[in-house]
């Protein structure tokens, strides 16, 4: 899938500052972050996502940066990877929701079961009359 302008500039701001932490790495031991960034010299797209999804937004990262805004490196991890998560939702995510909201309402929509979800039985009884 192709990525959108906002996506490859989320994954270029989230790489300079990672950059950045990786060098500084006084977060480390706030959570899985950390350690996983610690891995890495480069952030693929695959490697940001998966940061990214580790953060739960605590923001202890954030209060103890030295580097934070008004810091000219204007680092803002929960920030970024916020936005970062935003974007994979809306790519990843929203046809399966939109899947879950019409599900109560066979019949109208005809709607494909989700893996590892049984048949919708009345849209079987409709694709066998
Ligand atoms: S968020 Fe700030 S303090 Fe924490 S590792 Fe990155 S640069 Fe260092
Ligand atoms: S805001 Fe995210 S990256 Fe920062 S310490 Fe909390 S969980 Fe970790």
């Amino acid at each position: 899938m192709p990525l959108s302008e906002q996506m490859e500039g989320l994954l270029e701001e989230t790489r300079r500052q990672m950059i950045i932490c990786n060098a500084c790495r006084y977060c480390e031991g706030y959570c899985a972050v950390w350690p996983a960034m610690e891995l890495r010299r480069t952030f693929k797209e695959s490697d940001i996502l998966y940061l990214a999804n580790l953060c739960f937004d605590c923001r202890a990262c954030y209060y103890a940066c030295q580097f934070a805004p008004p810091h000219q490196f204007a680092v803002n991890i929960p920030e970024i990877f916020s936005q970062i998560r935003t974007e994979t939702y809306q790519d990843y995510s929203w046809p399966r929701l939109l899947a879950r909201m019409v599900k109560p309402w066979p019949g109208i929509v005809d709607v494909e079961p989700l893996p590892g979800e049984p048949a919708d039985e009345a849209g079987e009884e409709g694709a066998e009359a």
